[in-house]
């Protein structure tokens, strides 16, 4: 890939940036509008796909998310003034200082440079002059100063007047003199540009993990959501190493390709962009691309590492944030894909159900424990000979908990006893009266496959708009414990 190399100019060992100062110009030139639409807002290439032309494809590489932050500059008739030599001699990989009013403001790394007349002019229009912002930078993300930095005295040790004039370059060892002036930005220096992020909580995680989902397009092929669910996957496995199946080994490269994916690793840069997949491992993926064209994970096939970041895998040990992360990406999925195999081939199997999967070498073995007859035991057959289900059907009479409807058969009532938190895998949840529920046949069914849930206060809501469908009867023998309810509403991709 011809342009992965000025992607990643900054991770070189030893480049050093140079630093573009940037006039973001006032509001004759339009420079606050601009700036808000162009690199606040961002363009998105949708709208400039014809006008980028072989532009296209790369900008496409480095925003995956089909938003591009742009900033142009008018062309100078000029050779040798600040302004031309600046528009020569910038590379990618370069910072830029956004100036205006005498502060500096925000400072971005630069992704890819070109000039382009017609992207220019759909984005930016013209000036008073007839000209337009052509000689164009693709920016990373912004790092925007929480308390603007006095231009004048980086100006006067640069050798420069205040105010600044003209796009000016300045060179790697002038940037230096002048970083003590600056916000400590460590990260600036990374691969990505990245802004500096805070220890990751739960709310944050998920926070990250909708906009992660919400900015790649719905154009895109699926490989955020796939790839996602194949790191939950590996982490699942390696929290419960029981439950690792044969394709917890298989390759991202092999998955992606299975289901659709464009398998092209910059689609998942915002993966590692946000914190949510660890750097280190995502800079092997494109320094080291032998794993990449052998179709197998650089782990030893025995081991199975997740690529999670540290902070996002240690979030996702506990099997009810997993279940909640599972049911967002799972509803980021196109409906062309079969959730239920994906989930399957990651080793997530039976997290699209409350009900869970029951291998029979993960039932409490029942009767004899005879290896030939627990074999043979399904889900339906324990629930049904479970004195706990018997019991919680005799305590509503067959009547659903939910729509009292009391369905009537040849041979009288029959309802349901439906498990809260599911028996096996992944839900783990037990057979006891404080686990089950009496349930009409349709509301069993959207229970298990969470279109509906019960909220703190025993409500029963529709999971795609929290409306509500009834109050759930309940029995005073009946202790229904919150917790598995809790546990199911995470499933649900519900917050509590
Ligand atoms: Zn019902």
């Amino acid at each position: 890939m011809p342009d992965r190399g000025r992607l990643d100019a900054g991770a070189t060992p030893g480049h050093r940036p140079q630093l573009v100062l940037q006039l973001r110009g006032g509001a004759n030139v339009r420079g606050p509008k601009h700036y808000q639409h162009s690199i606040i807002r961002g363009v998105r290439l949708a709208e400039i796909a014809a006008e980028l032309g072989p532009e296209l494809p790369v900008l496409r590489r480095l925003y995956p998310e089909g938003v591009a932050r742009l900033w142009g500059s008018t062309p100078t008739e000029q050779v040798n003034n600040d302004k031309a030599r600046a528009l020569r001699e910038r590379k990618v990989g370069d910072h830029v200082l956004f100036y205006a009013d005498k502060v500096f403001y925000a400072r971005a790394r630069i992704l890819h440079l070109f000039r382009n007349q017609a992207v220019a002019k759909r984005v930016w229009q013209t000036d008073d002059e007839g000209q337009t912002w052509e000689h164009i930078m693709a920016l990373g993300a912004i790092d925007q100063f929480t308390h603007a930095v006095p231009a004048e005295p980086i100006l006067r040790q640069l050798g420069l007047r205040c105010p600044l004039r003209s796009l000016t370059l300045v060179n790697a060892d002038e940037y230096d003199s002048i970083l003590p002036l600056l916000p400590t930005l460590p990260s600036i220096g990374s691969p990505h540009g990245l802004p500096t992020r805070k220890r990751m909580g739960r709310k944050q995680f998920f926070r990250v993990l909708r906009q992660v989902l919400e900015r790649s397009s719905e154009a895109s092929p699926p490989d955020l959501p796939l790839a996602m669910l194949w790191a939950i996957g590996r982490a699942a496995a390696a929290a419960e190493p029981s439950s690792r199946t044969a394709e917890t080994t298989t390759s991202l490269e092999a998955f992606l390709e299975r289901h659709g994916g464009s398998n092209e690793r910059s689609l998942l840069r915002p993966l590692v962009d946000s914190g949510l997949w660890d750097h280190e491992r995502a800079l092997n993926w494109e320094v080291d691309r032998s794993g990449f064209h052998g179709g197998r994970a650089p782990s030893a096939p025995d081991v199975v590492k997740s690529d999670l970041s540290a902070e996002a895998a240690a979030l996702l040990a506990d099997v009810d944030m997993r279940g909640r992360a599972v049911a967002i990406l799972s509803r980021a999925l196109t409906s062309d894909l079969d959730r239920a195999t994906v989930l399957a081939q990651v080793g997530l199997a039976g997290y699209d159900s409350a009900a869970g999967t029951l291998e029979p070498d993960l039932l409490t073995p029942t009767g004899s424990g005879d290896p030939a007859e627990r074999k043979l035991v399904t889900v339906d057959r324990i629930v049904r000979s479970s004195r706990y289900a018997k019991a919680v059907k005799r305590l509503y009479d067959h009547r659903c908990q939910i729509c009292g409807v009391r369905l009537a058969t040849r041979d009288g009532y029959y309802s349901e006893a439906a498990h809260i938190r599911g028996l096996g895998k992944p839900h783990d949840g037990t057979d006891d009266l404080s686990n089950l529920l009496c349930l009409c046949p349709n509301h069993h069914t959207q229970f298990d496959f969470f279109a509906l849930y019960v909220d703190e206060k025993f409500t029963v809501r529709r999971t795609s708009d929290d409306s509500p469908i009834s109050e759930l009867r309940r029995h005073p023998q009946h202790h229904i414990d919150q917790n598995h309810l809790r546990h199911h509403r995470r499933f649900c991709g519900l917050p509590k």
